[in-house]
């Protein structure tokens, strides 16, 4: 298995992470199959959207912190319950095909990781299945 860390530079953050999906991919000569993205975290998540126009990452967040307030008489005392549940609304993995030696992905697709509680060094996983 294939693991690399993401440095976030803020509380909330969406931050591409292809070329590290399509590195593990190239180095792995992997040229069909699925692989398998995963985030070991609670308060951190893995989304495929739009990387040609920041605007939409800036909508996402924007959109996510009203459904979701930061503070909202959360239960849970440390304080980072917004995090948790755009993380569980998100999800923790995505599978993403390849075929040829490249990941299938529309023209404007992008893999962010989703930093919800940051900032701080996160781990990705990566395996083919
Ligand atoms: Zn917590």
């Amino acid at each position: 298995m294939y693991s690399f860390n993401v440095k976030t530079g803020s509380r909330f953050d969406l931050i591409k992470i292809t070329d590290k999906i399509k590195k593990f991919v190239k180095d792995e000569n992997i040229t069909d199959g699925i692989i398998t993205v995963f985030v070991p975290h609670t308060t951190a998540a893995v989304t495929i959207n739009e990387g040609a126009d920041p605007s939409v990452v800036e909508d996402i967040k924007k959109e996510l912190d009203e459904i979701i307030p930061l503070h909202d008489n959360y239960s849970h005392m440390e304080g980072n319950s917004a995090a948790h549940i755009k993380s569980s609304l998100i999800g923790a993995s995505e599978n993403i095909m390849v075929e040829n030696g490249s990941l299938v992905l529309g023209t404007w697709q992008a893999v962010f990781f989703c930093e919800f509680d940051g900032p701080r060094t996160r781990k990705v996983y990566v395996k083919v299945n």
